[in-house]
């Protein structure tokens, strides 16, 4: 007889196992970020429990980072780690998150979100810096020394850069980096390369390589929260905000999209910096305008639910969106997907996916084109 197992010793790993003798009641523990009380993120393996029924207790979900995030939350769950669908999970009853599942197979992983693999970066990095016109550099390296990869391309004179995965949990982040990329490096798409005439892109799809090889929701390795660290952070706390931000120095942003997931809301929406001193009548113009393009361009792209806007004056400086359309009065914002699903058209079997992501990441091309001449 097999005996069951469960791990999470690998890349992006995180669980802790209290107890697992007992199918019908195994004891789980999500482990907090790095020098963090952040935690939300988990994903690990189970062996040996092929056609039986798997009652999965996660004992310290009330104490996640957003526990809102549980409500008519379903876990993910994979044989092949290549298709990930939606499971039973009954969620916050005593504080507690319960997944139910029967894996038809001996190997199945269970995670937050659909995981995006460091191999996986590489491949997609390679891979466009394989293509003509496009040029690789490294900002400079993380804490535990990791390269953190930004791809340009483009010969325009308007400067639009798109970072992803500031909060490596928010892993949907780089799946839509994938969408897009592949649609801005398509020499056959029109709109793809009439933008790369109109602007000169610079792209970071992993700026927290630590944090997502560690398996954390929200903090790099020194338990930095990256998007609470524009304009304060140090080579040694912040790595990878203080290389991006040299670099932006360098190349003055125009236009400025940080791409995310949020836990509670199951939409896709933009939050924009109307908080920040001096925000202008063209940076307002530009926001309406890409926000109404978007919106257009994408079935799954909505403005009607989101966050409250910022009162003017009252916008956190340290957060990249803020930060960058104040220091270069360009146009900034920040995408928000769901880790639930889009509340507009539910998907009962994927929930929210890489697969949309990815579409939606290729359709902000058309929301770029409406403003780049503005920009
Ligand atoms: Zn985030």
């Amino acid at each position: 007889m097999t005996l069951l197992h469960i791990t999470s010793a690998f890349d992006g790993g995180n669980i802790i196992v209290h107890d697992a003798k007992d199918p019908s009641n195994i004891r789980l523990a999500i482990r907090p970020d790095n020098n963090s009380d952040f935690f939300q993120w988990f994903y690990y393996r189970v062996t040996g429990a092929k056609g039986q029924p798997l009652k999965m207790v996660l004992e310290n979900a009330k104490d996640a980072a957003f526990t809102g995030g549980w409500e008519n939350y379903r876990a993910c769950a994979s044989y092949d780690r290549e298709t990930w669908f939606r499971v039973e999970t009954t969620s916050y009853v005593n504080g507690q998150l319960i997944i139910e599942h029967t894996p038809e197979i001996d190997s199945v992983y269970y995670a937050y979100f659909a995981p995006y693999p460091m191999d996986r970066h590489a491949d997609v990095v390679a891979e466009a810096a394989l293509q003509e016109g496009v040029s690789l550099r490294v900002l400079g390296q993380t804490v535990q020394g990791q390269d953190l990869d930004c791809l340009s391309v483009g010969t325009g004179e308007k400067t639009i850069w798109i970072i992803a995965r500031q909060h490596p949990g928010e892993t949907m982040a780089e799946w839509w980096m994938e969408g897009f990329l592949s649609r801005i490096l398509d020499t056959e798409d029109d709109v793809a390369m009439a933008l790369r005439e109109k602007a000169t892109f610079h792209i970071v799809p992993n700026m927290c390589p630590d944090g997502g090889r560690n398996g954390n929701l929200r903090t790099n390795e020194t338990g930095a929260n990256l998007n609470r660290e524009w304009g304060v952070a140090t080579i040694q706390s912040a790595p990878e905000v203080y290389h991006t931000i040299k670099a932006m120095d360098e190349a003055k942003p125009d236009l400025c999209l940080d791409v995310h997931g949020d836990e509670s809301l199951p939409y896709n929406f933009i939050a924009g910096a109307e908080g920040i001193p001096g925000y202008t009548q063209k940076q307002a113009d530009n926001l309406a305008a890409f926000l109404s393009a978007y919106e257009t361009g994408s079935p799954e792209f909505q403005t009607k639910h989101g966050y409250p806007v910022t009162a003017p004056g009252k916008a956190n400086l340290t957060m990249c969106t803020n930060y960058t359309a104040h220091a270069y009065d360009c146009l900034a914002m920040t995408l928000e997907m769901p880790f639930k699903d889009n509340a507009n058209s539910p998907n009962a079997e994927f929930g929210w996916s890489p697969d949309r992501s990815a579409d939606l990441g290729a359709a902000v091309l058309d929301a770029m084109m409406a403003v780049v001449e503005e920009l």
